[in-house]
């Protein structure tokens, strides 16, 4: 069979634990015996950041500035126990973090739907894509305990020395106390990106936040969305046949539970942290949710929403077998894949994505899964797979397809 040929690489960031067990074999397994791969590789696993000081992962971010698609495998973000089992040089930022502030992104995420595993709320029907603003708000916050009566103020000073003063509180007692903020160029990153990803998927997009309580923090989002869906999306969704709604964040918790799915619910970085946790638990497991972080330039990383499996490793350390669910990494690769032929024009490549997808599907669906879907399936004949056979059940079903 003649391999596909790519003409681009691909932005190839590797990474710790048991996804890099997995991405190795996804890659012998799935990919290298159909593509004729290029990509430009970038080893993110700790102990290669630790030997840049951090600088590869920053140079990952830049290549996918450079290229436009990247696929990511999950990554240790240090805390104290990491920093002795690696004996870190220092306590390295998450490189995920270091990524989106790099490309300026907001992160798409959307279950993998598969029948036999069933989400728990009956009405969807189809799945609910979050997007989640990742900048500000009470992620980058000022705190105070109040220690006692006081009077406090919010104050802004601007450059010239002119001041904007407001009373929060006249504390009688103990208290606390919140500074925080985000700005008119991000939040309007985030509208754009959301708007093109509708426009990408022929999704409509839900945006929420909580105005009438909120008059000037959250109503600036509602005003920055609206302005810029006026005038420059407008028509473009009137040609798409989809729409942009917006309602208060409790009316659209109330609608989404009580929706049939297959839209995007754009949320503030709390509201999103939140409400993507509690949409992927209802559909099963963060294996079987994709996850893009998508730049207002149009740049792309694919990843999986979950993180390295590190019970699942220090298994395989001592030997044992583990059953890893591999889904979310295989449709990183299919994404950017796809993502890539979608760029080129390279049809075979898209086309290849869609069946790397439809094999890993048509594999759950026969009753071959990893553990943590077995828990869950409605499906009457289930094996359970190890993780290297789950994956090789997988190409026996793709060279099906091929
Ligand atoms: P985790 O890797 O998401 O795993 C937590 C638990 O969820 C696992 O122990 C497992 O449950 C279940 N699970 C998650 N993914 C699974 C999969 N693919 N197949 C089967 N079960 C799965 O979180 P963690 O163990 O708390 O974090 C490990 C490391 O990942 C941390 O160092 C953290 O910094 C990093 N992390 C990275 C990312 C990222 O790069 N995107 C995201 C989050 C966390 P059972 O043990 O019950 O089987
Ligand atoms: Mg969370």
């Amino acid at each position: 069979m003649e391999k596909i040929i790519m003409n681009t690489p691909l932005v190839e960031m590797d990474g710790d634990e048991m996804t890099r067990i997995l991405w190795k074999i996804i890659k012998d397994e799935l990919i290298l015996p159909f593509v004729d791969l290029k990509t430009e590789y970038y080893d993110l696993g700790l102990e290669h950041r630790n030997e840049t000081d951090d600088q590869v992962t920053f140079d990952s971010a830049e290549a996918t500035k450079k290229y436009g698609v990247a696929v990511k495998c999950a990554t240790i973000t240090p805390n104290a126990a990491r920093m002795d089992e690696y004996n870190l040089k220092k306590m390295y930022k998450s490189p995920n973090g270091t990524i989106r502030s790099i490309l300026d992104g907001t992160v798409f995420r959307t279950p993998i739907k598969v029948n036999g595993i069933d989400p728990n709320v009956k009405t969807w029907k189809k799945p609910i894509t979050l997007a989640r603003h990742a900048y500000g708000d009470v992620y980058k916050n000022t705190e105070i305990r109040v220690p006692g009566a006081g009077k406090a103020e919010l104050v802004f000073t601007a450059e010239d020395g002119t001041e904007i003063r407001e009373l929060i509180h006249e504390f009688d007692g103990p208290g606390i106390l919140q500074g925080i903020h985000n700005t008119d160029k991000s939040i309007e990153s985030f509208a754009r990106c959301c708007f093109n990803y509708a426009c990408d998927t022929k999704q409509d997009l839900w945006f929420a936040t909580k105005d009438t309580i909120s008059k000037k923090y959250d109503h600036t989002f509602k005003d920055i969305f609206q302005r810029i869906f006026e005038t420059e999306y407008k028509e473009k969704f009137d040609e798409l046949g989809i729409e942009y709604f917006y309602t208060l964040i409790d009316d659209a918790v109330a609608r989404v539970v009580k929706a049939e799915g297959g839209f995007i619910w754009a949320c503030k970085n709390y509201d999103g942290d939140v409400m993507s946790d509690m949409v992927s638990s209802a559909c099963g497991s963060l294996a079987m949710m994709t996850s893009v972080l998508v730049s207002p330039d149009g740049k792309y990383e694919y990843e999986a929403a979950h993180g390295t499996v590190q019970r699942h490793y220090y298994k395989h350390l001592k030997g044992e077998e583990t059953s890893t669910n591999s889904v979310a990494t295989i449709f990183a690769w299919s994404g950017a894949l796809r993502k890539r032929g979608e760029l080129d024009g390279i049809e075979g490549l898209v086309d290849f994505a869609d069946k790397l997808e439809k094999a890993t599907i048509n594999t759950i669906e026969s009753g071959k899964m990893t553990g943590d879907l077995c828990l869950m399936s409605t499906l009457p004949n289930i094996t359970k797979l190890n993780s290297t056979d789950f994956i090789k059940a997988i190409r026996e079903e793709l060279e099906k397809l091929i």
